[in-house]
């Protein structure tokens, strides 16, 4: 064991050196690798084949200029990014990111994310991500269709139903997958529906896919909660975020008997102890595109300007809404308030330290690339209906993804047991999403 953790640190200090300034990247790749020692110690074949080396250098990294024209006619510039991180397992597949906090430390940390996740699903998907620095926020409808274009008239080349198939995540939904779809429809001729997923249910969407990141997160706590004999029933839930996650996670929570008390965003955060009004709050963010304080001002409950959400004591906390936005005072507040169950709704929320407070106080926490899996398997139920030319029921959708989502909560034990970590999602999710790929790896021989 002291052998292969050693190996593993030559390992991360190559990722340190070859990715300077990756700090996001850096955080995702350590995480993993801390992992592996009890595989590596099993299978020194897949440090022979240098299969983890290879794992941290993406096949391809794809960086370009998108230029496009604001409504006062000025040329504004951002700058676009695909990393095609792994193809072992099926096309890369993964989201697109617009945010302005978006640079290839983000994208990568995302895309190395995104091949585990997506081997935890058991379903053929590699792993990629991509995004741009833009800002949507106060961008009109013009100005977001013109930069969707510019972004896909460049990027139309690199992707394909049998290359990469991206999809959405922070600032990327219908909308944009829309204007998206529509460019490389029209750029290359052909009504290629899977080359993107998210797609509207009249032009190659599937059912579920607009809730399937947060009704999966909910199913996977559900089986959580099931593991301890416990359900939703009267549980206080927080939810971090107000976009597509949290919206959908909050609506699976009510389904399911528990109450979302509180919820965020980046303006601050909400406290509605009757329970979210999902109605109002769908409408405030998702129609008016509005802030926060809109939907506390109409439905009479509090707002806090700037605070953490994380201060409202509950059972279950959902961050759902970006990377390290849960901390170790957050997670120290969390524990002290009692709450006994975490699980990332978004990508990577919690810091190492606060993983680590979680774990110490026996909270049962996880991880998002297993947790928030139901989102891209869901894209990866759009596929298969594309590739056959059906469109599945909602009910029928829905229960896949449940399956689907009750495999990865399984594996994820299963495998933890088998490695000496018993009850440890992290290491269950890791191990479990590496083994898949890497055995993929060793069998399309050196590539
Ligand atoms: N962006 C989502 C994620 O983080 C979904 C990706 C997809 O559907 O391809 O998994």
């Amino acid at each position: 064991m002291a052998h292969a953790e050693a190996t593993l640190d030559t390992l991360y200090s190559e990722v340190l050196r070859r990715n300077p300034g990756e700090t996001e990247f850096h955080q995702a790749a350590k995480e993993v690798l801390e992992s592996l020692a009890p595989v590596v110690t099993k299978h020194p074949e897949y440090v022979d084949a240098a299969v983890i080396r290879r794992l941290c250098e993406p096949e391809r990294q794809i960086i370009f200029r998108v230029p496009w024209q604001d409504d006062n006619g000025n040329v504004q510039l951002n700058r676009g990014f695909r990393v095609e991180f792994n193809s072992a397992l099926g096309p890369y597949k993964g989201g697109l990111r617009f945010h302005p906090s978006v640079y290839l430390g983000i994208v990568k940390f995302l895309g190395f994310e995104q091949i585990f996740k997506n081997s935890l699903t058991g379903l053929p998907i590699g792993g990629g991500k991509g995004g741009s620095d833009f800002d949507p926020k106060g961008r009109s409808d013009g100005e977001i269709m013109r930069f969707c274009q510019s972004f896909m008239t460049e990027l139309y080349r690199h992707i394909g139903e049998y290359t990469d198939v991206p999809a959405g995540d922070i600032g990327v939904g219908g909308r944009e997958i829309g204007y998206l779809f529509g460019q490389y429809k029209r750029i290359t001729n052909r009504y290629e529906s899977g080359v993107l997923t998210g797609k509207g249910l009249t032009w190659g969407g599937s059912q579920v896919r607009t809730e399937a990141t947060g009704y999966g997160a909910v199913f996977f706590l559900d089986e959580m909660l099931k593991t301890r004999g416990q359900s939703f029933d009267g549980k206080r839930v927080v939810v971090s975020g107000s976009g597509n996650v949290a919206v959908y996670a909050t609506e699976k929570v009510e389904q399911l008997g528990g109450t979302v008390i509180a919820c965020s965003d980046s303006s601050g955060y909400v406290v509605d102890e009757k329970g979210i009004d999902l109605a109002l709050l769908k409408d405030v963010k998702e129609t008016r595109r509005a802030r926060i304080d809109v939907y506390a001002e109409e439905r009479g409950a509090i707002f806090v300007p700037g605070g953490s959400v994380w201060d409202v004591p509950c059972d279950i906390a959902l961050p759902c809404a970006t990377q390290n936005e849960l901390d170790a005072d957050s997670a120290d507040r969390l524990i002290k308030n009692g709450t006994s169950y975490v699980a990332e709704g978004a990508n990577m929320p919690c810091t190492p330290d606060a993983v680590r407070l979680f774990s110490d106080a026996g909270v049962a926490f996880a991880p998002g690339k297993a947790a928030n899996a139901g989102g891209v398997a869901t894209s990866a139920l759009e596929m298969q209906q594309n590739a056959s030319r059906d469109s599945w029921s909602f009910d029928y959708t829905q229960d896949r993804l449940s399956d689907i989502m009750r495999g990865i909560h399984d594996r994820c034990l299963e495998t933890a047991d088998e490695y000496g970590s018993p009850g440890d999602y992290v290491t269950g999710a890791n191990i479990a999403g590496f083994i898949r790929v890497a055995n993929a790896m060793l069998a399309l021989g050196v590539v």
